[in-house]
């Protein structure tokens, strides 16, 4: 999701993985006519920041789309989709902010232009804060020369879509929970304040029982750089209540309701475990065993849950509040 010179996903990247999209990717897709939703897989390849998932969803005038990646492929990938079924994206949703997730806003935009952007405002504050911080960081490290020309590229991608805010801004902003009518098609969109971000939005589609959560749930570890941990605690129990059946994460595969009470679990004894006074280790490794099923083999993932205890969840009281209410954003 960052565009830092070293992130935490190169960190995880560089210990050596499976092979990456064979790992993350989703499951092979049924015919469009069965399918209640349409997964395009976010990309993990190594060297290169990741793309997460995008999901469209079938209405009657048009398609939703739920997310537009970082990459160009990606988005080459999206517009394909759109064309092959022979109907535009007429909704773009961004569950977050980050740029995996609405980096490609701008190429959607171009080859549908009627499409109009739901998302929280959230991203109003991030324009002010960790954005211009983080381009910063990269700009500098982008200068010492340190950078390869793959992080070059990616970080390039970034500064770009900062550069054009008008379409990371929402056209129609999601400002609380409420049923919505996109493309034609009823849905549940509700808004998780102060999460993963300052306001997450995730999807509950009626019809089909499934769940959109975006980074609310992801495989490895929550990715806590931009987040208020105890506010994505209560989004968690808000998911959780929702009569789903299946739930696709931000990135990785889906995943049923029972698999998603395991993640939620583990998410709250990392938070407990870092409130206590046991050892930064001794979190990690419970960590490990509690969310194994979501660290797929290959993937080393205890110096970033090491990074995330130490340097957000057992930060001093001003850093951890960051991005909670009445944090410094
Ligand atoms: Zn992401």
């Amino acid at each position: 999701m960052r565009i830092r010179g070293e992130s935490n996903w190169m960190k995880a990247l560089d210990f050596g993985l499976c092979a990456v999209v064979a790992c993350l990717a989703g499951p092979a897709s049924a015919s469009p006519a069965q399918e209640p939703y349409h997964l395009v897989p976010g990309s993990f390849t190594p060297g290169r920041e990741p793309d997460g998932n995008s999901i469209f969803l079938d209405g009657p005038r048009g398609l939703i789309l739920i997310d537009t990646g970082r990459h160009p492929e990606q988005q080459a990938r999206l517009i394909a989709y759109a064309r092959s079924v022979g109907k535009p994206i007429v909704a773009i949703v961004n569950t977050h902010w980050h740029l995996d997730h609405s980096g490609g806003n701008a190429e959607i935009k171009a080859a549908f232009p009627r499409a109009k952007l739901y998302a929280s405002r959230a991203v109003e504050g991030a324009l002010k804060g960790f954005l211009p911080r983080s381009r910063a960081e990269a700009e500098r490290y982008l200068r010492s020369g340190g950078a390869t020309p793959e992080q070059a590229a990616d970080m390039r991608l970034d500064f770009a879509a900062m550069d054009a805010p008008q379409f990371l801004r929402p056209d129609v902003p999601i400002t609380g929970s409420s049923r919505m009518t996109l493309a034609g098609r009823r849905l549940q969109v509700n808004l998780a304040p102060y999460a993963a971000t300052e306001g997450d939005v995730w999807i509950y589609d009626p019809a089909t029982h499934v769940v959109f959560a975006g980074d609310l749930v992801v495989p490895l570890v929550p990715f806590l750089d931009t987040a208020c941990p105890e506010g994505w605690r209560r989004a968690l129990a808000r998911i959780s209540a929702t009569p789903f059946t299946m739930l696709v994460p931000g990135h990785g595969d889906p995943m049923t309701h029972t698999r998603f009470e395991t993640w939620r679990r583990a998410y709250g004894r990392l938070l407990d475990c870092a409130a206590s006074a046991r050892s930064r280790d001794a979190c990690v490794a419970e960590w490990k065993e509690d969310a194994a099923a979501f660290i797929p083999a290959g993937f080393k993932v205890d110096e970033m849950a090491a990074y995330y205890v130490d340097e957000r969840l057992r930060a001093k009281p001003d850093e951890r509040q960051r991005y909670c209410p009445g944090g410094a954003g």
